[in-house]
C-alpha cells in the first residue's frame, strides 16, 4: 500500500521504566483509539513503538504517549524520528526482543493497587482472598526478576503455567492483567500453606492463631515478616526475647488507614507516603492512649513505624479484631533477611509458632523501606529498599560505569550506568559473613540487571572495611579510594545536582579522616572532586574503639575525664554501669595512651549525653542513647548551653566541654533530663549555626550541605536547617537517600565519576 498524503510512519524509541507497567497496552490502546496502525516491542533497550497514520493523529499520539505515560511508567528518554511507509494493517503488540546492550530499567516492587484489592475482597470474584493477585499496575516485580527484559520466563513466576483464563486476560490488550507478567489465580499461580514448625500443615486459621499470642513467620515479597499481635503484651514480649532483640523498635502493619489513625498522628504527608505505591514504613508519632503494647514494642521512644498491607497476602492477616500486627524482618540479631522456605523452618524453628509459607520464590531479597516525613514536609529516608529499589537517581553528568562500594554498616553498594546512579537494597553490616555473601551476589545481580560491567572501583578510606578489601581486590579497574565524610557530601551533591564548591557539616559516628583520626563532626568545604577540612569538634582521646559505640557511658566518661579532676565522683553518682574496674582500666590507658585514637565523632557526643543523662546508658542497637536523647527532649524548652569555637591554624576546633560543664551543673541541679536534653538540642544548633556562619564569612561560601547518620535526628535536622534558612545560606539534604551509611555509595559514585572524567 502506498502512503498516503497527509500520513507518515514515526519509529519511537522510550527508556525508562518502560516495563512491568503496562507500557504496552498503553500503547495500543491509544494508537486503537487514533486509528493508527505499526506495533509496539519491548527490547532490553527500553521500548520501540512503529506507527503510521495522518500527521495529526501521530502528534496527539506522541503528545498524550509523552504527557499521559501510565501511571507508573517513567519515561527517561524519548526519541522520534521520520521512517519509511510500510502499510500495516492494524497495530500489534510484539514479542520482546533480546538486543546485545541492554539499558532497560527494572521496576521496583508495587503495593497491590485498588482494584486488586476489590478482586480480592470480592466473595463473587474468581480471585477472592487469593494471596498472589497482581495486574500491570502493582504486584511484584525487582524480588521475582531474574533476567532483563522482563517477561514471565526471566522471573521466579516462570515455573507456574497460566491457566486459560489468565492467558486470555493475559493476552487481551483491553484487560488489566494484559501482559501482567507475574498474573496468576488460586487455578494456576503460586500457593499458600501454613505450617507448624515441623513443617506439618496445621488446619487452623492464621488469624486466630495470632489472636492466641501464637508468632508466626510470613513469607512476603522481599523476605519474611515475623507477625505477632500488637495488643498483646505477651506475645511482644515473647517475639523480643525469640528474636534475641533487646530495644529496637518493631514496625507495625496496620489494617488500614484508619487504623493508622487510631493509633497515630498522621499528617498528610505522612499519609500519602503509607499509601503511595512504594508502602515503606512510616515513622510517625503515636497517639497517647491507644491499647498497643506500646513500652514493648518501642522501648525509650515516643514514635511507631507502621506501614499498610501492600500485597494480598497480608489483607489475609487481618480481620475485625486484628487490626494491628508486628511485622518485623525475620532475621536473627543482625543476619540477613530470610527469604526461603527451608532456611525460615531451620533458622526460626524456635523463633515462630506457625509459618505461613508459600512456593513462589523470592530471587532479590529485599527489606521494607523506612521513611519518615520531616517537619519542612520533605521525605527522609532511614532505609531505602522495597519500592524504591531498583529505581535510579538521575546524576548531573556521566562517566565510564563505577561501583561504589559503599560502607561497612548499613551498606548498600551503588552502580552507575551513564547519567543515572542505582543504589542497592539495604545488606546491614558487612561484617556478618551472610551479610557480605549477598552483597557479593547482590553486586554480580546488578551489574548483569543493568548490563554494565564497571571500569572503576570507588571505596572508602578505611582499609579494614569488608567492602574496601573487596574493592582492592578486583582487577582490571581504576581505583578510588574515598574519604568517608567526603562522600556523605557528595551524596547530598549528587541528589541536588550541584556544581561547585560547598559547605558541609557532616555529623556522623565513624569514619576515617585523612589524618589517622576517627572522624565525626566535621566541617568540609569541597566540591564532587575534592574537599579540604575547614574544621571539625575537638579531638577526644578514644580508647576502646569500637566497645565505645556499645557503651555510651564510656563515651560520657571520657567526656567527663577531659572535663575535671572530679570524673570519679560524678561517675560514680551518674555512671552506675560504669564499674570500678572498667573506669580503672579506661584510666589505665589514658595514660599510657595504649589502646588511643582521636576521635571527633559527633555521634559519639550525643550518646556520651545520652548516657550522662541516665536516658541509655547502654546501646543494644545502633544510635540507641542518640534517638532516646531526642526522644525525650522537651520540644517547648528554648535554652541552651554555652561553647566555643577556637580558630586554630586553618580549622574551627569546636570546643564543647563548656557545654558538658553546665550541662552536669542542671544534672546536679536535679534539672529533668527532658529539659536538659533539649538545651543539649539547642546548643548544638547554635554551635553549627555560629560555625558555619564563621566559615562563611571565611570562605566566601553560601551554600550549606548537611548529610551524616546524626541528621536522622529531626530536632537536629530540621531546627538547624531552619536556623541556616533564617540567616540565608541556602541549605540542602538527602531526600532520596538516606543521610547516614545507607547513602554513602552515591557519594563515592560521583566523586569515582568526577575524578576519572
Ligand atoms: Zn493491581
Ligand atoms: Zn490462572
Ligand atoms: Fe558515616
Amino acid at each position: 500500500m502506498n502512503q498516503p498524503a497527509d500520513h507518515a510512519a514515526y519509529r519511537i524509541h522510550i527508556k525508562g521504566i518502560v516495563q512491568g507497567v503496562g507500557f504496552r497496552p498503553h500503547v495500543y490502546r491509544l494508537a486503537t483509539e487514533l486509528e493508527l496502525t505499526g506495533w509496539v516491542r519491548n527490547s532490553s533497550l527500553g521500548v520501540f513503538i512503529e506507527v503510521e497514520g495522518t500527521f495529526g493523529s501521530l502528534e496527539q499520539f506522541t503528545h498524550r504517549l509523552l504527557n499521559n505515560p501510565p501511571p507508573l511508567a517513567l519515561i527517561r528518554d524519548f526519541s522520534v524520528q521520520n521512517i519509511p511507509w510500510t502499510g500495516y494493517e492494524n497495530f500489534s503488540i510484539r514479542e520482546s526482543q533480546l538486543e546485545s546492550s541492554r539499558e532497560v530499567m527494572v521496576s521496583p516492587d508495587i503495593a497491590i493497587c485498588e482494584e486488586c484489592r476489590q478482586d480480592v475482597i470480592n466473595q463473587e470474584n474468581r480471585r477472592y482472598l487469593y494471596p498472589f493477585t497482581n495486574c500491570t499496575n502493582c504486584g511484584p516485580r525487582f524480588t521475582i526478576i531474574k533476567d532483563v527484559p522482563y517477561d514471565r520466563a526471566a522471573t521466579t513466576m516462570a515455573e507456574f503455567p497460566m491457566c486459560e483464563q489468565c492467558r486470555t486476560e493475559y493476552d487481551n490488550p483491553m484487560d488489566r492483567r494484559f501482559h501482567a507478567q507475574p498474573n496468576a489465580c488460586p487455578v494456576c499461580g503460586p500457593q499458600i500453606t501454613l505450617v507448624n514448625p515441623g513443617g506439618q500443615p496445621a488446619d487452623t486459621d492464621v488469624r486466630e492463631l495470632l489472636k492466641q499470642g501464637a508468632i508466626v513467620a510470613v513469607k512476603s515479597l522481599g523476605g519474611l515478616h515475623l507477625a505477632a499481635d500488637a495488643r498483646n503484651p505477651a506475645a511482644v514480649s515473647a517475639l523480643r526475647a525469640r528474636k534475641k532483640r533487646d530495644a529496637k523498635p518493631f514496625a507495625l502493619m496496620v489494617r488500614d488507614m484508619d487504623t493508622a489513625e487510631k493509633y497515630c498522628v498522621i499528617n498528610p504527608l505522612e499519609k500519602s507516603l503509607l499509601c503511595s505505591r512504594e508502602a515503606p514504613i512510616v515513622v510517625v508519632r503515636s497517639r497517647k492512649g491507644s491499647d498497643l503494647a506500646e513500652d514493648l514494642i518501642r522501648p525509650g521512644l515516643d514514635t511507631l513505624g507502621i506501614f499498610l498491607p501492600y500485597t494480598p497476602l497480608h489483607f489475609l492477616l487481618f480481620d475485625e479484631s486484628l487490626d494491628v500486627l508486628i511485622m518485623t524482618s525475620a532475621n536473627i540479631s543482625d543476619e540477613p533477611l530470610i527469604t526461603d522456605n527451608q532456611t525460615a523452618l531451620e533458622k526460626l524453628k524456635d523463633v515462630a509458632d506457625y509459618f505461613l509459607l508459600h512456593n513462589r520464590d523470592i530471587y532479590n531479597p529485599c527489606d521494607d523501606s523506612v521513611i519518615c516525613a520531616t517537619a519542612d514536609q520533605t521525605p527522609h529516608f532511614f532505609r531505602r529498599a522495597r519500592g524504591y529499589v531498583p529505581g535510579a537517581i538521575e546524576l548531573r553528568f556521566t562517566s565510564k560505569p563505577v561501583l561504589a562500594a559503599g560502607s561497612e554498616m548499613k551498606n548498600t553498594f551503588c552502580i552507575t550506568r551513564g547519567r543515572e546512579a542505582y543504589l542497592s537494597q539495604h545488606w546491614g553490616d558487612l561484617n556478618h559473613y551472610h551479610n557480605y555473601q549477598n552483597y557479593l551476589q547482590g553486586i554480580e545481580r546488578f551489574q548483569k540487571m543493568l548490563n554494565v560491567k564497571p571500569e572503576v572501583v570507588a571505596y572508602d578510606l578505611h582499609p579494614e572495611y569488608q567492602a574496601s578489601r573487596m574493592a582492592k581486590s578486583l582487577q582490571g579497574v581504576q581505583q578510588i579510594p574515598v574519604q568517608h565524610h567526603h562522600a556523605h557530601l557528595a551524596s547530598v551533591m549528587a541528589e541536588h545536582g550541584l556544581e561547585g564548591t560547598v559547605l558541609g557539616l557532616i555529623c556522623d559516628g565513624t569514619g576515617l579522616g585523612t589524618d589517622g583520626a576517627i572522624w565525626g563532626c566535621e566541617l568540609l568545604a569541597g566540591d564532587c572532586k575534592d574537599f579540604t577540612r575547614q574544621g571539625h569538634l575537638q579531638y577526644l582521646p578514644l580508647i576502646g574503639g569500637d566497645l565505645n559505640a556499645q557503651r555510651p557511658y564510656r563515651m560520657a566518661f571520657l567526656y567527663l575525664q577531659a572535663l575535671s579532676n572530679k570524673s570519679v565522683p560524678l561517675a560514680e553518682r551518674f555512671l552506675p554501669c560504669l564499674s570500678p574496674a572498667e573506669m580503672e582500666i579506661m584510666q589505665k590507658s589514658l595514660v599510657s595512651r595504649i589502646p588511643y585514637v582521636n576521635t571527633s565523632s559527633c555521634g559519639r557526643l550525643f550518646d556520651a549525653v545520652g548516657a550522662i543523662t541516665g536516658i541509655c546508658p547502654v546501646n543494644h542497637y545502633d544510635g540507641q542513647a542518640a534517638v532516646e536523647l531526642e526522644a525525650r527532649a522537651d520540644r517547648s524548652e528554648r535554652g541552651s548551653y554555652p561553647f566555643r569555637i577556637q580558630a586554630a591554624d586553618d580549622l574551627f576546633i569546636m570546643d564543647v566541654l563548656p557545654l558538658w560543664q553546665v550541662l552536669i551543673e542542671d544534672l546536679l541541679k536535679n534539672i529533668p533530663v527532658e529539659i536538659i536534653s533539649a538545651r543539649f538540642h539547642n546548643s548544638m544548633i547554635e554551635l553549627f549555626a555560629d560555625l558555619l556562619r564563621s566559615a562563611r564569612d571565611r570562605t566566601g561560601l553560601n551554600r550549606v550541605v548537611l548529610s551524616g547518620g546524626v541528621f536522622h535526628n529531626q530536632i537536629l535536622s530540621s531546627g538547624l536547617r531552619n536556623r541556616l534558612l533564617s540567616e540565608e545560606f541556602q541549605v540542602f539534604l538527602n531526600q532520596q537517600v538516606p543521610p547516614g551509611d545507607g547513602g554513602i555509595s552515591l557519594g563515592q559514585a560521583i566523586i569515582a565519576m568526577e575524578r576519572v572524567n
